[in-house]
């Protein structure tokens, strides 16, 4: 069997991160593993660990290291995870990316940062909608729903996220250059970084993504 393929996608919120993650994760058929998607899951249904994320995460701040890390590894173990898995939105400090590195000792793995300058951040963040029931994202400009309030995917129920507001989305980029950057050193300098333009359309990010996948991930996939 071969090793597992760890893919982590990187980039500010807003960046597309999410919605790339899930389009890659169908295509390559890994399994799309988000933190926030796993904290929200917990805060609705109002488990020890929701209330402790909860406070962090309406501010804008990072949930502590050990929560996360706790959550994240308890849910890579499932068996869904056996080949590899896509990370959206982990690690977002150099504590984390440390922690993954010890703990995927002999996995492949592939980084990539989406890169959109934050004066466009707060826009695209301010129109975004999310999906109660299957996580879809969608977007009332970009990506509108045919019914208003209703998930094009699943006829869920679409919302707006709390701490997409202007001005925690602005607390969320300063986290983001502040604790995160240094996370997209930590991959460059390890030599395991992809570099991809998310200002293109959401069809060339994603022929982007696909292309730059290390040779024997694609090789395998064919
Ligand atoms: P996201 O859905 O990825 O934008 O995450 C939403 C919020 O969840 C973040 O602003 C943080 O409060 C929290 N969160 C998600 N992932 C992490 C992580 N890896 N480390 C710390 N906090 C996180």
């Amino acid at each position: 069997m071969s090793a597992p393929k760890v893919a982590i996608f990187m980039g500010a919120p807003g960046a597309g991160k999410g919605t790339q993650a899930v389009r890659v994760s169908e295509s390559i058929g890994l399994a799309h593993i988000s933190t926030g998607d796993l904290f929200r899951e917990n805060i609705s249904n109002d488990t020890d660990l929701g209330k402790r994320a909860k406070g962090f995460m309406e501010s804008g701040q990072l949930v502590p290291d050990e929560l996360v890390l706790d959550m994240l590894f308890d849910r890579v173990q499932q068996p869904d995870c056996q080949s590899g898995y896509i990370l959206d939105g982990f690690p977002r400090t150099v504590v984390q990316a440390e922690a993954l590195t010890e703990r995927l000792n002999g996995a492949s793995v592939h980084a990539v940062d989406i890169q959109v300058p934050d004066e466009v951040i707060v826009d695209r963040i301010a129109g975004r909608l999310l999906c109660r029931s299957c996580g879809n994202i969608q977007h009332t400009e970009f990506d509108p729903p045919e019914t208003e309030g209703v998930c094009s995917k699943c006829s869920g129920e679409l919302y707006q996220r709390k701490d997409d507001a202007p001005d925690t989305v602005k607390d969320r980029l300063a986290v983001y250059h502040e604790q995160t950057a240094p996370v997209v050193d930590y991959y460059h300098s390890r030599g395991i970084l992809a570099r991809v333009d998310g200002m293109q359309s959401p069809d060339s990010v994603f022929q982007s993504l696909i292309q730059g996948l290390p040779e024997e991930w694609k090789r395998e996939s064919v």
